[in-house]
């Protein structure tokens, strides 16, 4: 007999944040106002899912601007883009549409502030992250990355009573405190926001999946590879003893991992759709699960509005 557990439960919030729910919409737009194809600078949001289904429509997914024919239409991601990327996208004349989230837009501003005040940042983040590249961009000679606490002891920095520390919007809420406590220690005098710069979105997704691990055998987590927040959903389940792990969609689950469990969680990253959890709730009723309950830990309202150009365009239309 297959194994399925006797409930689900949902994490609640869950899936989509407000960026997201912006960038996708944003491409789907811009193919309607302008057409197919409309080229997208990286993955719009880190989802596979997302992106086969704006790649049907259309969507064109370049790794840089400099691949935008002359003239083209071209969406930036979520992730947001270093300046540069602004530049050479007006030397080509592309008609760009930036989708960056307004939160991503916000360490950006952070990180041009400090650097005009002549500090050294320390950002908190992961090397090679989009939206890494992106901040660093802003201000590459006063940036210098940091991802573990063992970094922050072997930074070597001119002026210690000059530094300033912005980070990722996507990373573990624990695990990025303990950084600035180290950063807190090492440069007394470090300024930076008031707490972090992670979102409200990782910070409540990765609050609700610590009481959904305390409820669970198994947690399973919707999301793509290389979404860093849906990673870390897996990181915090399982630094709470409970067993995790990350898929794309219900056909990845693997029926070992179902064995002897009770109560299975499920939640997702803030780029997965909610039509994937529902899918994956879809194949535990199939398998004879019956008792399927949200646990709704933080109620979320978060909006942000459509970039100008397709404001402007849906103004126009009306
Ligand atoms: Fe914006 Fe946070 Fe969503 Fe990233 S995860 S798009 S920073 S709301």
């Amino acid at each position: 007999m297959r194994p399925a557990p006797e409930k689900i439960l949902l994490a609640s919030p869950r899936g989509y944040c407000a960026g997201v729910d912006r960038a996708v919409q944003t491409v789907e737009r811009a193919l309607d106002f302008h057409g197919a194809p409309v080229y997208v600078r990286k993955e719009i949001v880190h989802n596979k899912h997302v992106v086969e289904q704006l790649r049907s429509r259309g969507a064109i997914f370049v790794e840089d601007e400099t691949e935008v024919p002359e003239g083209s239409t071209v969406v930036f991601s979520a992730h947001g883009v270093a300046p540069s990327v602004h530049e050479n996208s007006a030397k080509r004349g592309l008609n760009t549409i930036d989708a960056t989230c307004p939160l991503v837009t916000k360490v950006h501003r952070e990180a041009v502030r400090f650097a005009a005040d002549d500090y050294t940042i320390v950002l908190i983040g992961h090397a090679g992250h989009e939206e890494v590249e992106g901040t660093m961009g802003e201000a590459p000679d006063h940036i210098v990355l940091v991802e573990t606490e063992d970094d922050v002891d072997a930074l070597e920095i001119g002026d210690p009573d000059r530094v300033a520390y912005i980070s990722q919007t996507t990373l573990s809420v624990d695990e990025t405190r303990a950084i600035i406590a180290r950063l807190r220690e090492k440069f007394p005098n470090i300024t930076g926001p008031r707490t972090d710069d992670i979102c409200y979105a990782t910070t409540n997704r990765q609050l609700a999946v610590k009481q959904l691990a305390r409820a669970c055998d198994l947690v399973l987590v919707i999301g793509s590879q290389n979404s860093s927040n849906s990673q870390r959903l897996v990181d915090v389940t399982r630094e709470l003893g409970t067993d995790s792990y990350l898929i794309d969609h219900e056909g990845q689950v693997d029926e070992t991992w179902l064995e002897g469990r009770r109560v299975v969680g499920i939640t997702s990253g803030a780029s997965a759709p909610e039509e994937l959890v529902q899918r994956l709730v879809a194949f535990f009723r199939a398998r004879g699960t019956e008792s399927v309950e949200e646990l709704e830990v933080v109620q979320e309202d978060v909006r942000f509005m459509l970039p100008k150009p397709i404001r402007q365009a849906l103004a126009a239309q009306s």
